[in-house]
C-alpha cells in the first residue's frame, strides 16, 4: 500500500499542463493564466475625481473668500477646463481633473452662493484629497497576473479594465465519469429491492464543475468487465481523464482492474494508505498519438469517492489545467478541535467536520458510506495513524 504523499508525488510527476487556448473573458473563470500578463493600460487611466463636488486648488479651501465656479466637468468627456487660484470647477465622480486643480471638495462640504455661480468651502481639503491619481492602482508594465494563477471574477474585472475581451489560459481537460455497480439505479426510476440510487455520478460531476470543468460525460456500467473494458477503450480515445468509481476493490464483482488488464493498461498504483479510500487506482493509458488518458479508479463508497477525489484527482486535474504549485493545495487553517477523536486505524484518517472560523467540529458518522456528516462539512482533519486528540487540541484543517 502506497503512502499518501508518495501517491500524490507519483500522480503529479506524470502530469503536464494541457496546451493553452484563447477564450472569451467570461469563459475564463476558474481557468489558469497560461503566462504572466503585464498591464498595458494604467488604472486609473487619468487623474480623476473620487467624489461629486468641486475641483479646486487645495490652498483655496482654507481661504474665506468664495470661489468662482467657472465650468462643469462630467465623467466621460474631456472638456479641457482649467482651475486658476480663486476658481473651482463643478465635477462628478470619475471625471478628469481639470488642469490647475489638485483636489476635490465634496459637494456636502460647500455652500452654494448666487445660484451656484460661487461656492464657499466649509471644510479644508489637502492636496490630492478626493483625487484618484493616474496609475495609482495599476501602472503600465506591472505584472497583473502570474502564470498558473486562477482566473477569479475579480481578476476578470482587472483583465476587462485592460480592455481585453479574450484571455490565454491553459486548456481544460475533457473528463468522463463512469460509475459501476449492478445495484445502482438512476434518479427518477423506482428502486427494486437491493438497489440504491447512483449518487456518486452526479456528485463527482458537481465536484468537477466546482473546479471549472463543465461538459463532463457521465456514464454507468454494470459489474461486467467486458462492458467496462469496452467503455474504457472508447473513453481513453476521446478524453484526457476518466474517473471511474466503484469496482476497484478485490470483490468478485470488482471489474475495473480486470477491465484495465484486458486493455493491457497496467495500474500505476492501486491502494493508498488512507481512510476513507484505500482502494484508489491511478494509471495512464497511452494513445497512439503519444498522449495519454489519465485514469482514476475511486472507491464506490460515497465519502471515500469524495475524499479521494479531493486529495488525489483534484490536484491532478488542476495541474493539467495549468495551476501553479500553490493553487494545487487546499487552503488550510489552524484551529481548535472541539471534541476528542481517536484514530484506531493504521492509516491516516481524514475526519470530516465543520470549521466555523474558531473551532473544528466533526460532523456525523465517520464511516465511508455516511454521507450526511460530509454534507455538513467544509473541512477535513487529517489524523495520524493510531493518534488520539483531546478536545481543545490545536489542529490544522484543509478547507474543502
Ligand atoms: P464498490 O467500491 O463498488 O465495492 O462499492 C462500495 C460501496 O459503494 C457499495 O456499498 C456500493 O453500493 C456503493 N457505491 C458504489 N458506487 C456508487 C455510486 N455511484 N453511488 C452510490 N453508492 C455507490
Ligand atoms: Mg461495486
Amino acid at each position: 500500500m502506497l503512502a499518501e504523499s508518495e501517491a500524490i508525488e507519483r500522480i503529479l510527476s506524470v502530469l503536464d499542463p494541457l496546451p493553452q487556448q484563447n477564450v472569451p473573458l467570461c469563459e475564463s473563470l476558474n481557468r489558469f493564466a497560461a503566462s504572466h500578463l503585464l498591464a498595458m493600460v494604467p488604472l486609473p487611466g487619468f487623474n480623476n475625481s473620487a467624489m461629486d463636488g468641486y475641483a479646486l486648488q487645495a490652498a483655496d479651501s482654507q481661504k474665506s473668500e468664495p470661489l468662482r465656479v467657472t465650468g462643469e466637468q462630467p465623467a466621460g468627456a474631456q472638456r479641457d477646463l482649467k482651475v486658476d487660484p480663486g476658481e473651482a470647477v463643478r465635477i462628478f465622480t470619475g471625471a478628469p481633473l481639470p488642469a490647475g486643480a489638485n483636489a476635490v471638495i465634496m459637494q456636502e462640504d460647500v455652500t452654494k452662493i448666487d445660484g451656484g455661480t460661487k461656492i464657499s468651502c466649509n471644510e479644508p481639503v489637502t492636496p490630492n484629497e478626493n483625487v484618484r491619481l493616474m496609475g495609482c492602482d495599476i501602472c503600465v508594465g506591472q505584472r497583473i497576473l502570474e502564470t498558473g494563477q486562477r482566473v477569479t471574477a475579480a481578476r476578470i474585472g482587472i483583465l476587462a479594465a485592460q480592455g481585453l475581451s479574450t484571455f490565454e489560459v491553459t486548456g481544460c481537460p475533457r473528463v468522463a465519469v463512469v460509475t459501476t455497480g449492478n445495484e445502482l439505479a438512476q434518479a427518477g426510476t423506482f428502486l427494486k429491492p437491493g438497489q440504491i440510487y447512483n449518487s456518486n455520478g452526479v456528485m463527482l460531476q458537481a465536484m468537477l464543475g466546482g473546479l471549472g470543468i463543465s461538459n463532463v460525460s457521465v456514464q454507468h456500467v454494470p459489474d461486467d468487465y467486458v462492458r467496462t473494458a469496452d467503455i474504457l477503450r472508447e473513453l481513453i480515445g476521446s478524453h484526457d481523464f476518466i474517473i471511474i468509481c466503484g469496482g476497484v476493490s478485490v470483490g468478485d464483482h470488482d471489474c475495473v482492474r480486470p477491465a484495465l488488464q484486458a486493455l493491457r493498461v497496467k495500474p500505476g498504483f492501486w491502494r493508498v494508505k488512507i481512510k476513507p479510500g484505500k482502494p484508489l487506482l491511478f494509471t495512464q493509458a497511452p494513445r497512439g498519438d503519444g498522449t495519454s488518458c489519465t485514469i482514476f479508479g475511486l472507491p464506490g463508497n460515497p465519502v471515500s469517492a469524495f475524499v479521494t477525489f479531493e486529495l488525489f484527482a483534484r490536484p491532478a486535474l488542476l495541474k493539467a489545467m495549468g495551476a501553479s504549485a500553490q493553487e494545487l493545495k487546499h487552503p488550510q487553517s489552524s484551529t481548535v478541535l472541539d471534541s476528542k477523536l481517536n484514530n484506531g486505524s493504521n492509516r491516516p484518517h481524514y475526519v470530516r467536520g465543520y470549521f466555523d472560523g474558531h473551532k473544528f467540529t466533526p460532523q456525523g458518522g465517520q464511516r465511508s458510506h455516511e454521507l450526511f456528516g460530509l454534507g455538513n462539512s467544509n473541512a477535513l482533519l487529517r489524523m495520524e495513524p493510531g493518534s488520539k486528540l483531546q478536545a481543545g487540541s490545536e489542529v490544522t484543517v484543509l478547507l474543502i
